[in-house]
């Protein structure tokens, strides 16, 4: 079968990783963990817990009760817990820390101009498909923009970066582009710490001109 000429095939052009939302989740997950308890009083596997065979078995005497293959052939399941309250993932911890710390605690906006906010989401969307090119252009237009404008609002600002942004999704660079992946990776890496440093440390809220709560990383006692 292998190296038939009528299978379809493509070469890979990038990849990339990111996290699951509660939604797909939930979908990839054959059974929710309710049992705190793993194993019964006699050593078996308690149903609903974190040994349940729907999620592969455990040893070689068993068998999994999603798929019915064996200890070598299951490559185990996905199973969820329903937590009762919002919990913050640890892994993004870091950039939860930032984003609290750049929020305004009275009137709950990021403190960052909305213009900013517009020029980077649009910034990322054209490295999307590769137009390094365009990062500089959206800010060149931003700049003109609201030299030729007086007090627009953000609508309008959007409304600008957009229009340009539009068309450089409709022509998708991907392909032609394809080679200078890392430097798409660099530039988006760049934007967003640029974003964090310059935008994000004000200290005063500029739409209710509250000053900046103090948010603080503590550590938990183990
Ligand atoms: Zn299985
Ligand atoms: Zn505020």
């Amino acid at each position: 079968m292998l190296g038939s000429k009528n299978m379809p095939w493509r070469r890979l052009q990038g990849i990339s990783f990111g996290m699951y939302s509660a939604e797909e989740l939930k979908k990839l997950s054959v059974k929710s963990i309710t049992n705190p308890r793993y194993l019964d009083s006699l050593g078996n596997p308690s149903v609903n817990g974190l040994y349940d065979l729907a999620l592969g078995p455990a040893d070689s005497k068993e068998v999994c009760s999603t798929c019915v293959q064996d200890f070598n052939n299951c490559s185990g399941h996905l199973g969820h817990i329903e937590l009762p309250l919002t919990v913050y993932n640890p892994l993004l911890f870091d950039k939860l820390y930032l984003l609290l710390r750049g929020s305004c605690l009275n009137c709950h906006l990021l403190t960052c101009p909305r213009a900013v906010i517009h020029l980077l989401v649009c910034q990322l969307r054209v490295l999307e498909v590769g137009a390094l090119h365009a990062v500089y252009e959206l800010e060149r237009i931003l700049n003109r923009f609201l030299e030729e404008n007086a007090d627009p609002t953000a609508f309008e600002i959007q409304e600008e970066l957009e229009q340009y942004t539009r068309e450089i999704l409709q022509n998708n660079l991907l392909g032609s582009q394809g080679s200078h992946v890392k430097n798409v990776c660099e530039s988006k890496s760049k934007l967003i710490a640029c974003f964090w440093r310059t935008h994000m440390t004000a200290k005063r809220c500029p739409h209710c001109k509250t000053g900046r709560a103090v948010v603080r990383r503590s550590t938990t006692a183990n």
